[in-house]
């Protein structure tokens, strides 16, 4: 296998993954979602012939259904250009369209943004600043342009006035990470899962620790999964209370079995 993933990703491919036309990525397209993660994930798979690389839960890891080396289709003339380059789109999860002007990235996703936008400098020699024109190399979010524009063929608001103000910031802290000016912090010992193991669904809870969902009957995530989402945990806080809570206590993070 030699998919251009984000380690640490939880890989949910969707099914055009392999279908669609290969990119070199330049720039990286932020967006929300207007909607939960897994409400975006399920428009993606059944109703709809558009895709983002990656979605930015409020919860746990950065979900990947599309390779970075695959055009992905949420950015109008930025998804492929003619020479082959495109943009590798970020959406994220909101609290729908009647608060999208004020709702900012939790502290997590811009965690895992960040994360994903150095990895993304890092391999694909993307540069850490604002992109200067819709072919750019660089970092915007959908409606840097405009709207319409060569990103949206649409009028829309993408990804809100509030998220759009953290968009420095997060250019800002990929620079520094790049740069080597942000100490890395130590990585505490890893506890990891076994496959069919008797330990149920581990989520990241925003500077609350570790939340053990309690699930009966069979495993929903593979110990893969389980083991990215420590790591990612892990990475982000060290030395938080575990916490038990019972599945249901856990809104937007319901997949239905
Ligand atoms: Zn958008």
């Amino acid at each position: 296998m030699n998919r251009a993933l984000l380690p640490d990703s939880i890989e949910k491919l969707l099914p055009e993954w392999s279908s669609q036309a290969r990119i070199v990525p330049t720039q990286i397209i932020l967006h929300t979602i207007v909607g939960s993660a897994l409400g975006a994930y399920n428009g993606f798979l059944k109703n709809s012939n558009l895709e983002s690389h990656l979605i930015a839960p409020y919860v746990g890891a950065m979900w990947q259904l599309i390779p970075f080396d695959r055009s992905a289709d949420a950015n109008y003339r930025a998804n492929r250009r003619p020479d082959g380059t495109g943009a590798v789109s970020i959406e994220t999860e909101d609290n729908g369209q009647a608060t999208i002007a004020n709702t900012p990235w939790t502290a997590h996703q811009i965690d895992i943004i960040v994360d994903a936008c150095v990895y993304l400098c890092r391999t694909y020699g993307i540069p850490p600043r604002l992109c200067r024109t819709p072919s750019d190399p660089g970092i915007g979010y959908h409606t840097l342009f405009g709207a319409p524009s060569e990103w949206t063929p649409v009028a829309k608001s993408c990804p809100g006035a509030a998220r759009i103000a953290q968009v420095p910031g997060i250019i800002a802290r990929v620079a520094a990470e790049l740069a080597g000016t942000k100490p890395t912090p130590a990585q505490p010992a890893q506890r990891t899962f076994n496959e069919g193991e008797d330990m149920d669904l581990i989520v990241i809870c925003e500077g609350k620790g570790i939340w053990h969902v309690q699930r009966h009957g069979a495993a929903f995530i593979s110990a893969a999964e389980k083991n990215a989402i420590l790591a990612a945990y892990l990475k982000a806080s060290a030395s938080l209370p575990e916490i038990t809570v019972s599945e249901g206590a856990l809104p937007g993070y319901g997949i239905s079995a």
